[in-house]
């Protein structure tokens, strides 16, 4: 069975007590569920994130990190700075990244291959944009983020990283991807690591879905069986849609 995941990616909102508000009424709230609950704070609030979540089975993920060990970086945080406050889990390659921060899949490999002698998990982000899927380029614009992020891993590796699939005109739009399309590019995903691995690699791999998961949504999503959760931005920031999504896996 694979791991079921529902990660919130709260982008750049919710100030300090904000974050404190947030994460005491999710802890409150949570739902006995078989998924793993993550949510990803903004990095100035991780710190005191983990510490209130210590007896709390939510886990915390960093939304970004820089390859390099450390040194004259202005404005970056590593890897160890991430493990030093116990946060083990980082998102990469969030098309916000990709698109606002230049991140390539060149760059992304870097990160990818220092999360990985780290130790840490990764949630690695891709997806196609709007005008790749109207020219129907959209598996080919997901194959090749892939093979030129991942496809040089070891297949052990594998066990470390964690897929979610962000269509990006699905983000933040209130266009989701229907539950037949997210199916459909889940399916191509396992088939296309099949190819490049082995069939097993490609059963274990959990693969989220990202695009606009409300409570409203989440639950014909979810029950496609190539989906094995959500990253979940704009309803991962109230409470109760959160939760509502947490039950809906
Ligand atoms: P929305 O759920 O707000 O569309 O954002 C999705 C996302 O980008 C999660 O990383």
């Amino acid at each position: 069975m694979r791991t079921q995941i529902v990660a919130g990616n709260w982008k750049m909102n919710k100030n300090l007590e904000e974050t404190e508000a947030l994460l005491s009424e999710l802890s409150a709230k949570l739902p006995d569920t078989h998924a793993e609950v993550i949510v990803a704070p903004t990095f100035i609030n991780l710190a005191q994130s983990q510490r209130s979540l210590q007896s709390s089975t939510i886990k915390v993920a960093a939304q970004n990190m820089h390859f390099a060990e450390n040194g004259a970086y202005t404005g970056e945080i590593s890897a160890d700075m991430l493990l030093n406050i116990h946060v083990d889990t980082v998102i990469l390659g969030h098309s916000e990244r990709r698109s606002l921060f230049g991140e390539t899949d060149d760059l992304l490999a870097k990160k990818v291959k220092t999360a990985l002698e780290k130790e840490m998990t990764i949630i690695f982000c891709f997806g196609e944009e709007l005008e790749d899927r109207k020219s129907e380029n959209h598996f080919s614009v997901v194959e090749s983020q892939l093979k030129n992020a991942l496809f040089n891993l070891d297949a052990r590796a594998w066990k470390s990283i964690v897929l979610a699939y962000e269509p990006v005109w699905a983000i933040g739009t209130g266009e989701t991807a229907s539950p037949e399309q997210a199916q459909e590019m889940h399916s191509f995903i396992r088939k296309t690591i099949a190819e490049a691995y082995n069939e097993s690699v490609a059963e274990s791999v959990s693969i989220l879905y990202g695009g606009s998961v409300k409570p409203a949504n989440a639950s014909d999503i979810f029950s496609k069986p190539d989906v094995d959760g959500g990253l979940i931005g704009g309803a991962s920031l109230k409470a109760d849609d959160f939760i509502a999504i947490i039950k809906a896996i």
